[in-house]
C-alpha cells in the first residue's frame, strides 16, 4: 500500500517551499539571473539563522533582528551583494560582519572557503556553532575588528562588508586580490547609505556606486 506523506515520501524540509517562493517573488522577480547566487538562496536554510520568535517571518521580505541591535539582511540584499561580488568556485571571500552567518553560508555554497569576522563576542561564538553544527567546514570565522581585514589570509578575490561606514576602510583595499571585487555600504552610518562596487585591475581600483541601502553602523574596537 503506498500512503503518500509519510516516511522517505515526506517534505524533509517543510521551509522548502517558502523558500522557492522567496526567491521566485523577491530574488529572480526582481531581476537577480546568477544562477549561483539564486541556487544558493534556495539552498541555505534561512530560518536556522533568525531568533524562534521571527521564525515564521524567516522567508519574508525585510531584515530581522538578530540580537544586540543587529540584523540579518533583507533576502534581496544578500542575493544582491553576492551577484555582485561575481561568486564561483575557486574563489576565496572575506566577509566582515558575521552576525547570523546566512551571508557567509550563502557564499560558502559557491564559493571555496568563506573568512567572517565579528566584532560582538556573542553573536560570533553564536555564528560560529550555528554554522558548525549545519556543517559548513568551508567557513572560518573568527571574533574582532573587521576594519583592519584578515592581513593572514589575504588576498581576497571577494570582500563583503555587511555593516556601513563613511568610508571604505584602506586595509580591505589592500587585501583586495587583483580581479577582486569588494562590495560595502558607504554613507551615514546613521541614515541611508550607497552600495559601492570596488573592483581592482592591475593594482588600479575602480568604483561604482549602485543602489541606496540601509545597514547597521560598522563599529571599531577601542583603538
Ligand atoms: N551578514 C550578517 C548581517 C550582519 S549585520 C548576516 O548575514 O546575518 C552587521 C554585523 O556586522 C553585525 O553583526 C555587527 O555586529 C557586525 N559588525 C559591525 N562592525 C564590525 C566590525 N568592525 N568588524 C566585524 N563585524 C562588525
Amino acid at each position: 500500500m503506498l500512503v503518500s506523506g509519510t516516511g522517505f515520501c515526506q517534505n524533509k524540509d517543510a521551509y522548502e517551499s517558502m523558500r522557492n517562493r522567496m526567491v521566485d517573488d523577491q530574488i529572480a522577480g526582481r531581476g537577480i539571473s546568477d544562477q549561483a547566487t539564486l541556487q544558493a538562496m534556495r539552498k541555505v536554510p534561512r530560518h536556522l539563522f533568525v531568533q524562534v520568535s521571527y521564525l515564521s517571518e524567516a522567508y519574508s521580505d525585510r531584515p530581522l533582528p538578530i540580537g544586540y541591535n543587529q540584523t540579518i539582511s533583507q533576502p534581496c540584499v544578500v542575493a544582491y551583494m553576492t551577484e555582485l561580488s561575481k561568486p564561483a568556485k575557486g574563489k576565496i571571500a572575506l566577509e566582515i560582519g558575521t552576525g547570523s552567518g546566512y551571508q557567509a553560508a550563502v557564499l560558502a555554497e559557491i564559493v571555496d572557503t568563506v573568512y567572517s569576522i565579528e566584532i560582538v563576542p556573542e553573536l560570533a561564538k553564536e555564528a560560529a556553532a550555528r554554522l558548525k553544527k549545519l556543517g559548513y567546514q568551508n567557513i572560518i570565522t573568527k571574533y574582532g575588528d573587521g576594519y583592519e581585514g584578515w592581513p593572514g589570509h589575504s588576498p581576497f578575490d571577494i570582500i563583503i562588508v555587511t555593516a556601513a561606514a563613511d568610508h571604505i576602510p584602506q586595509p580591505l583595499k589592500d587585501q583586495l586580490a587583483d580581479g577582486g571585487r569588494l562590495v560595502m555600504p558607504v554613507g551615514n552610518p546613521a541614515a541611508v547609505q550607497e552600495l559601492i562596487l570596488l573592483t581592482k585591475k592591475k593594482g588600479r581600483i575602480t568604483e561604482q556606486r549602485l543602489e541606496p541601502v540601509r545597514f547597521v553602523p560598522l563599529k571599531r574596537l577601542k583603538q
